[in-house]
C-alpha cells in the first residue's frame, strides 16, 4: 500500500500560469477553499514569457475598436471553426479584465495622454495588444501573484500531478509527487481546475519550456474528458534558427507590429507574394502603406508581415522549399531598417523591445538595432484541449474544468497573438467562479484509493525497469523528431499514417522506460512520467489531422490543400473508448446566433 499525505479542498487548480491563478483568486473569493499546484516554481509558468501583449478592444489607441470587431477578428483568424460562444464572451469581456489587472497594480505601458497602449498584431484588426514592453506576461504574472497573495490560497510547488481521481463519474481529486522529494500526495476536492498550458515538446523545434507536456490534456483524456480542436497545432514563424542551442525561441511578433519586415536570400519582402483573398482588401498592397499602418496612420492597412501567423508561417517555409533561405535554414526578420524613418532608431528599438534585444545579443552576437536576425517557424502554441462548456469551462466530466491554453474552443483553426493572455484572464475567472459554484452545489466524492495506489505504483514502475529499460530522453527525443518530420507544418495522410504506426511503436518503448538513482529531483524519473502524456498528446494530433482532410488554419494539408466548406461545420473530437483506443468522432457546431452571424458579415 503506498504511502502518501492527504490535503482537502473544494476546489483544487492544477496550473499556476495566468489561467490557473486567475481561476484560483475567482475561486477563493467566492469563499471556497482553494488549491492551486504547479510543476515548477509559481511565478515560472509559460505566461510569464509571454511577451507581445493581451489583446482586448480598449479602444485607446484607435477609437474604431469594439468586442465586435475583436470577435470578427477573432473568428476569422480561427476560419470559423471557433467555439463562437466563446468568442464572444472573450471580446465581450476582455477589456474589463485587463483593466481589473491595471487596477491590481500592472502597470502598462502608457498613451501620451495616460491610457494604457496598445500595439499592433496579426489578424488584429486596430491596434488591441495591452503590453509591458515585450516583457507582458512577467507583469500579468507578478500582479496575478501579488493578488493571490492577499486569498487564501494554499500553493503546492514543484509538485506534478500524475492522475485525477473520480468517483462516481464525477471527479474527486488529484494525486501527485513532489518533485523534489518525490513523495506522493493525493488532494481531495469537490471540483477540479486543469490550467496546466500546452503540448509544445512533443515537438522538436518549440517556443515552449520543459513544462509543456500536454499534462492537463492527458489528465483529462484519461478520465474521461472529450479533447477537440487537436490537429490545430500553431507554429509560430519567427523562432530563433541560430545558434542550434537556441533554435525554436520566440521571436515576438512586436518586432513585425513595430515595423519589422521579412525579407528572402534575395533581399525580396516576399509576404507581398501571397495575400489570401479574405485579407486582401485589409492588408497593404505596397510598402510604404505597411509602414505608414505600423507608425499609427489610421487610414493604412496592415503590412502583410501581419497576415496570420498560419499564412506567415506557409509564406517562409515556400521561400525555404525553394531555395531563397537565409544561411542557416531561415529567412531575415529585419528591424534595424527602420534608422532610416526614425530618428535615433537604435535607442527606439531598445525601448520597444528590450527582450529582443537582449536574446539576440546575449544568445546569438546579433545587434538587432544594426543587423536582421535569422528567423523560421517553431511550434508554438495548441489551439486544441479539453473541450468545455463556453460560458462555465466545465468539461463533460461533471467537476472537471478547464481553462487557457489546455482547453480548446475559443482559437478554432489558429490563433491570434495576445488572444491567449486575455483568454487565460476571461476563462480562468469563469473557471474559477463555476467551479466554486460547483463545489458549493456538490458534496465530496470518496477518494477510491485503489486509483491512487494504481497511479502511484505506475509512477515508480520506471524504477523498476532501472537495468533492462532504454532511457527516457531517447524515447522523447524519437517522439519528437517524429512529430515534427511526419505531423508538422505541412502534412499528408500516408506520413501522418507512418506516424501512428511509429507512436505504437513508442508508446511499447516509453511503457519500458528505465530510470536509475532516487525519488529526489530526478530529471530522469519526471521526463519518464511526462512520455505517457505527450504520447497521448501527439495520438490525438495525428488522428484528429487525419480525419480533417481540408486545409484550414494551422492545419494544412498536401494532400487536400483548398478548404472544404463541409469541414467548417464540425470539430474533431477525440475520447478514450471503452477498450482503451483512442475514439475519433466528428461533434457538430451549433448554429450561430443571427445576430453574432452579422457582426461577421459587417466585419468581413
Ligand atoms: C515565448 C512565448 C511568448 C508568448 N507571447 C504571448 C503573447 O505575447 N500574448 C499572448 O496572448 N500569448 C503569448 N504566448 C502564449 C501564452 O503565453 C500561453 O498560451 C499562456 O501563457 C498559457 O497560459 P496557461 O495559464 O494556460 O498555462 P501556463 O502559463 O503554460 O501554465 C501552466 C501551469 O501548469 C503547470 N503544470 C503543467 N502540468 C502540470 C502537472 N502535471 N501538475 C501540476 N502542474 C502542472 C505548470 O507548472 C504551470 O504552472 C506566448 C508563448 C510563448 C512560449
Amino acid at each position: 500500500m503506498p504511502d502518501y499525505q492527504t490535503h482537502t479542498y473544494d476546489v483544487l487548480v492544477i496550473g499556476a500560469g495566468g489561467a490557473g491563478l486567475r481561476a484560483a483568486i475567482e475561486a477563493s473569493a467566492a469563499g471556497v477553499r482553494v488549491g492551486l499546484i504547479c510543476k515548477s516554481l509559481l511565478g515560472k509558468a509559460h505566461t510569464v514569457m509571454a511577451e507581445g501583449g493581451i489583446a482586448a478592444a480598449l479602444a485607446n489607441v484607435d477609437d474604431r475598436d469594439n468586442w465586435m470587431v475583436h470577435f470578427a477578428d477573432t473568428m476569422r483568424g480561427g476560419q470559423y471553426v471557433n467555439n463562437w460562444r466563446m468568442a464572444e464572451l472573450h471580446a465581450k469581456e476582455a477589456a474589463d479584465r485587463v483593466r481589473e489587472l491595471e487596477a491590481w497594480g500592472a502597470l502598462f505601458d502608457r498613451t501620451k495622454d495616460g491610457r494604457i497602449l496598445q500595439r499592433n498584431f496579426g489578424g488584429h484588426r486596430y491596434p488591441r495588444l495591452a503590453h509591458v514592453g515585450d516583457r507582458t506576461g512577467l507583469e500579468m504574472i507578478r500582479t496575478l501573484q501579488d493578488h493571490g497573495t492577499y486569498m487564501d490560497i494554499e500553493v503546492h510547488m514543484e509538485c506534478t500531478i500524475v492522475s485525477l481521481l473520480t468517483s462516481g463519474g464525477q471527479v474527486a481529486g488529484a494525486c501527485g509527487y513532489e518533485r523534489d522529494r518525490g513523495r506522493f500526495s493525493v488532494y481531495q476536492a469537490k471540483a477540479v481546475v486543469l490550467a496546466t498550458g500546452g503540448v509544445g515538446r512533443a515537438y522538436k523545434i518549440t517556443s515552449n519550456s520543459w513544462e509543456y507536456t500536454g499534462d492537463g490534456h492527458a489528465l483529462a483524456y484519461d478520465a474521461g474528458a472529450e479533447l477537440m480542436d487537436m490537429e490545430f497545432v500553431q507554429f509560430h514563424p519567427t523562432g530563433m534558427v541560430w545558434p542550434p542551442s537556441v533554435r525554436g525561441i520566440l521571436v515576438t511578433e512586436g518586432v513585425r507590429g513595430e515595423g519589422g519586415v521579412l525579407t528572402n536570400s534575395q533581399g525580396r519582402r516576399f509576404m507581398f507574394d501571397d495575400i489570401p483573398a479574405n485579407y486582401r482588401a485589409s492588408t497593404a498592397d505596397n510598402e510604404e502603406e505597411g509602414w505608414r499602418y505600423t507608425q499609427g496612420d489610421k487610414s493604412a492597412r496592415r503590412p502583410p508581415e501581419l497576415l496570420t501567423r498560419d499564412h506567415v508561417s506557409r509564406c517562409i517555409v515556400r521561400e525555404l522549399k525553394e531555395g531563397r533561405g537565409s544561411p542557416h535554414g531561415g529567412v531575415f526578420l529585419d528591424i534595424s531598417w527602420i534608422k532610416a524613418r526614425v530618428p535615433d532608431a537604435a535607442e527606439h528599438i531598445k525601448k520597444k523591445l528590450p527582450s529582443m534585444y537582449h536574446q539576440f545579443k546575449q544568445l546569438a552576437d546579433i545587434d538587432i538595432t544594426a543587423e536582421a536576425m535569422e528567423v523560421g517557424p517553431t511550434t508554438h502554441y495548441i489551439m486544441g484541449g479539453v473541450r468545455v462548456d463556453g460560458d462555465t469551462q466545465m468539461s463533460s466530466v461533471p467537476g472537471l474544468f478547464a481553462a487557457g491554453e489546455c482547453a480548446a474552443g475559443i482559437n478554432g483553426a489558429n490563433r491570434l497573438g495576445g488572444n491567449s493572455l486575455s483568454d487565460l484572464l476571461v476563462f480562468g475567472k469563469r473557471a474559477g467562479e463555476f467551479a466554486a459554484k460547483f463545489a458549493r452545489e456538490h458534496h465530496q466524492e470518496p477518494i477510491d484509493t485503489a486509483q491512487a495506489d494504481q497511479a502511484v505504483r505506475r509512477a515508480l514502475e520506471p524504477f523498476e525497469h532501472e537495468a533492462s529499460g532504454e532511457g527516457p530522453y531517447q524515447v522523447q527525443y524519437a517522439l519528437q523528431d517524429m512529430m515534427q518530420d511526419l505531423v508538422g507544418i505541412v502534412r499528408t495522410e500516408s506520413e501522418m499514417v507512418r506516424a501512428l504506426d511509429g507512436l505504437e511503436a513508442l508508446k511499447a518503448r516509453a511503457n519500458h522506460v528505465g530510470v536509475g538513482g532516487h525519488r529526489e529531483y530526478n530529471p530522469g524519473w519526471h521526463t519518464a512520467l511526462d512520455l505517457p502524456n505527450l504520447l497521448v498528446a501527439s495520438e490525438a494530433i495525428t488522428r484528429s489531422a487525419i480525419e480533417r482532410k481540408e486545409s484550414r488554419g494551422a492545419h494544412f494539408r498536401e494532400d487536400y490543400p483548398e478548404k472544404d466548406p463541409a469541414f467548417g461545420t464540425f470539430n474533431i473530437v477525440v475520447r478514450k473508448a471503452a477498450d482503451g483506443s483512442m475514439a475519433v468522432s466528428r461533434a457538430p457546431i451549433p448554429e450561430m446566433p443571427a445576430e453574432l452571424k452579422r457582426i461577421i458579415e459587417e466585419m468581413k
